[in-house]
């Protein structure tokens, strides 16, 4: 017969994708997890939904020193429900967004069915999302939104021209199109899928290219064409793209799929005034993580976001972060924690 106590006993105990390096030994596993091995914070959540983005995926395959603490949940994003607070602005049964702050890299993550967690960090999830939509935007979508502000806030406007997307059907990509779209915006979208050059062109790109026209050194100045872009890429890509970027038109850069690397020069800045916007979504404070979310749930297509969102398991997520890696996946991946 449950008990009180009893129920209390198995909610206390979770799945979670523990992160664990001891010397060379790296592992990525799913398995059970304490609510009393939690690290201090001073909200509990109970996790619905999480999500996979690239960060994440370097993460779990251990590909780049993204956990600084070890162990480590891994999981920089999280939607659901507070449990416990001591936190003046959060009250049990409040419905959360986590992002970034370093949750999943020095703090454990929200690939897991709970997570206790900084208060300041959180977003109160907009009543227009359910907290799977909120993951299938994730941390990818809110950049893709900041990106596409940036534009706005350095001058970009509708009729200048073409924005170029990079990284088209990737996580930031495919949400940039989308919210470029719905904006009005002329945008070309720029991949390595040509076959996905149809669900491209239905999230709302009006043309696309083939991505190995930038992949390659390129001249340092090119013929103008973009008013703008929104860049996950890096690398020769961004240089190729800042290149080809009309008189002062604005180039958001946030990614580096291709690579960290910037091998450019400064003639795109110098001689034609462009304007290369960094972003990033990491450490934004409250205000603007609000702003970009208020407007995701304003003006994100929900018919589109649908088309982007494949779920997956907890148990799913490991194989599915060297897909990611791989550049396999189209669109976003919403893991369901809460089983
Ligand atoms: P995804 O893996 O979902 O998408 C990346 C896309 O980039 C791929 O789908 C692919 O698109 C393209 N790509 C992959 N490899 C290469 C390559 N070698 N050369 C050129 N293009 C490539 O990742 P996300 O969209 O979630 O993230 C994209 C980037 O943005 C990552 O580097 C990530 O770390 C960064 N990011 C940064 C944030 C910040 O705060 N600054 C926040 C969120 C993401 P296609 O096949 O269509 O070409």
């Amino acid at each position: 017969m449950p008990t009180t106590a009893n129920i209390r006993k198995e909610s206390a105990v979770f799945k979670g994708l523990l992160l664990e390096k001891t010397g060379d030994a790296f592992s990525a596993q799913v398995k059970d997890i304490g609510e009393a091995s939690l690290p201090l914070g001073d909200v509990l959540v109970r996790l619905e939904h999480s999500t996979l983005n690239y960060k994440d995926a370097l993460a779990i395959c251990n590909k780049s020193p993204i956990v600084r603490k070890w162990p480590m949940v891994a999981g920089i994003d999280g939607a659901g429900v507070v449990e416990e607070s001591n936190h003046p602005a959060w009250k049990p049964g409040d419905k959360v967004i986590l992002n970034g702050f370093g949750v999943g890299e020095s703090h454990w993550g929200c690939l897991a069915g709970k997570a206790r967690l900084k208060g300041d960090w959180l977003v109160r999830l907009p009543d227009a999302f359910t907290p799977r939509q909120a993951m299938a935007i994730g941390t990818a979508g809110y950049t893709a939104m900041l990106c596409c502000q940036a534009l706005e806030r350095f001058g970009v406007t509708k009729g200048q021209g073409e924005i170029l997307v990079t990284g088209a059907s990737g996580g930031v990509g495919s949400i940039a199109i989308a919210i470029l779209a719905g904006w009005g915006y002329d945008v070309v979208a720029s991949t390595g899928k040509l076959q996905e050059a149809d669900f491209l062109k239905s999230l709302g790109a009006k043309a696309v290219v083939d991505r190995s026209e930038y992949s390659q050194p390129g001249k340092p100045l090119q013929k103008e064409r973009w008013a703008g872009a929104v860049d996950s890429v890096g690398s020769h890509t961004l240089v190729n793209v800042c290149a080809q970027t009309r008189y002062r038109g604005v180039v958001a850069a946030c990614g580096l799929a291709q690579g960290m690397d910037f091998p450019a020069t400064v003639a795109p800045f110098i001689l034609r005034g462009v304007v290369l916007a960094g972003v990033d979504s990491v450490y934004q404070p409250l205000a603007v993580r609000e702003a970009a979310w208020a407007k995701l749930a304003t003006d994100l297509d929900r018919t589109k976001l649908d088309a982007i969102t494949t779920e997956i398991g907890l148990d799913q997520a490991i194989g599915a972060a060297g897909d990611l890696l791989a550049g396999k996946v189209r669109g976003r991946l919403v893991v369901n924690v809460s089983g």
